[in-house]
């Protein structure tokens, strides 16, 4: 039997019950006669919690002092586990992010890990330890500072981990069976994925979907760690995210994986852009230089009697002053006549291998947003995807129609969720 590494999300380890279920859940793994390394959250609502607070003290909840609070969570549900599986008469050590070694680059609060050495963890294992590391952090390696990966992080440490250590599985425990159709607090009749390929794993991730990070899948798929998402609460079989379906793993890829939606980004506008070359570059020149990332961009038709045009492009809402501040400071060099911002959109998007080779996907999808009297502002497709931004108060009713229309529905009600707040 070899090693596996399980990770628990916040929901999961939310209070002295959840910490003694999952000490509980962890020893049958090593009973089964598994090598077993948990990564686990912070409980709860700890992380947004310890922002607030933050936010009481300080004006500036950043840098290094902020990586040094919030890594404080994750570093409370280690030990709690660790003691919760000694009182149950099993050998556990835990570990936080640096012991553990995880080496991040130096960017507080979404550093990225570039490299992982496991040195003390596979001491422990080898002693017959289970070893519980604390997600979402590690060190710097030039400073030796304390870092975190950013938000939901814990499940990138869980992969890296997973990939140092030669694991057969990362098992991640979340409050819902695993991979939906679509999120299963919108949508009551999502269905549950069995199988689903790194690529559609990873359009559904950068599209919205929360069960899995960006970040997480990337990493997976470059050390090809087979990744199993399943709940804490039920113990039922979850969604399998991998290269190759195996086993008893249905062999067709769906022609749709799901629909995912977004409500954290906003739309800005620049007005009146003289129709000529080199404008759209300066734009994107003055944001880049800002450091911020952009997602969709549509350029209207320019009215021919003014010679001008409008550009909009999407961006996460909380980089949104920045941007708008960075394009005002440039104004004078590019030459437009104004700036809207607008955060009450939504992106919807439709995520599957098969549309590739499948005419009318993008008629169907229309159809349905059409059907349920949503209006399209902006759209972007790729081989695998069609994404659109909607009003922010049409999203649910849109999601909830994209996915009948593609008889993603299931009959029975198998979308549950077990716990966390949401938030
Ligand atoms: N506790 C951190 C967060 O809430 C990391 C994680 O949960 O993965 O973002
Ligand atoms: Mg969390």
């Amino acid at each position: 039997m070899g090693l596996v590494v399980q990770k628990y999300g916040g929901s999961s380890v939310a209070d002295a019950e959840g910490i003694k279920r999952v000490a509980k859940r962890v020893i049958e793994a090593k009973k089964n006669g598994h090598q077993v390394v948990v990564v686990v959250s912070a409980m709860g609502d700890t992380t947004d919690e310890l922002i607030d607070l933050a936010g009481e003290v300080s004006p500036v909840t950043s840098g290094r002092e902020f990586d040094m609070l919030l890594t404080a969570g994750e570093r409370i549900s280690m030990a709690l586990l660790a003691m919760a599986i000694k009182s149950l008469g099993h050998e556990a050590q835990s570990f936080t992010g640096s012991q553990a070694g995880v080496i991040t680059d130096s960017v507080h609060n979404k550093a990225r890990i570039i490299d992982v050495t496991p040195g003390r963890i596979q001491t422990a294992l080898d002693e017959g330890n289970i070893a519980i590391v604390a997600g979402f952090q590690g060190v710097s390696q030039d400073k030796k500072d304390i870092t975190t990966l950013g938000r939901g992080g814990s499940d990138t440490t869980a992969v890296a981990l997973a990939a140092a250590l030669n694991a057969e599985v990362c098992e991640i425990y979340t409050d819902v069976d695993g991979v939906f159709t679509a999120d299963p607090r919108v949508v009551k009749k999502a269905r549950k994925i069995d199988w689903i390929s790194f690529e559609d794993m990873l359009e559904l991730a950068s599209s919205g979907s929360k069960v899995l990070l960006h970040r997480c899948v990337e990493y997976a798929r470059r050390y090809n760690i087979p990744i199993h998402v399943r709940s804490s609460f039920s113990g039922l079989r979850g969604t399998w995210v991998s290269n190759q379906p195996q086993g008893d793993q249905p062999m067709e890829q769906a022609l749709i994986s799901g629909v995912a939606h977004d409500t954290s980004e906003a739309k800005i506008t620049v007005v009146g852009v003289p129709d000529k070359p080199g404008e759209a570059a300066k734009i994107f020149r003055a944001i880049a230089d800002a450091e911020l990332n952009i997602d969709m961009v549509v350029q209207n038709v320019s009215a021919a009697s003014t010679g001008l045009t409008d550009i909009s492009f999407t961006l996460p809402k909380t980089d949104g002053r920045r941007a708008i501040e960075a394009l005002e400071r440039a104004k004078a060099g590019i030459g437009f006549d104004s700036l809207r911002y607008d955060d009450q959109i939504a992106k919807i998007s439709l995520v599957g291998a098969g549309m590739k080779t499948n005419p009318g996907v993008t008629a169907t999808f229309f159809e349905a947003l059409s059907g349920a009297g949503v209006n399209i502002e902006l759209i972007s497709t790729s081989e695998i995807r069609i994404s659109v931004v909607t009003r922010k108060d049409d999203v649910n009713e849109a999601v909830r129609a994209v996915h009948t229309a593609f008889g993603l529905d299931s009959e029975s009600d198998e979308a549950v969720v077990y716990g966390g707040t949401g938030r």
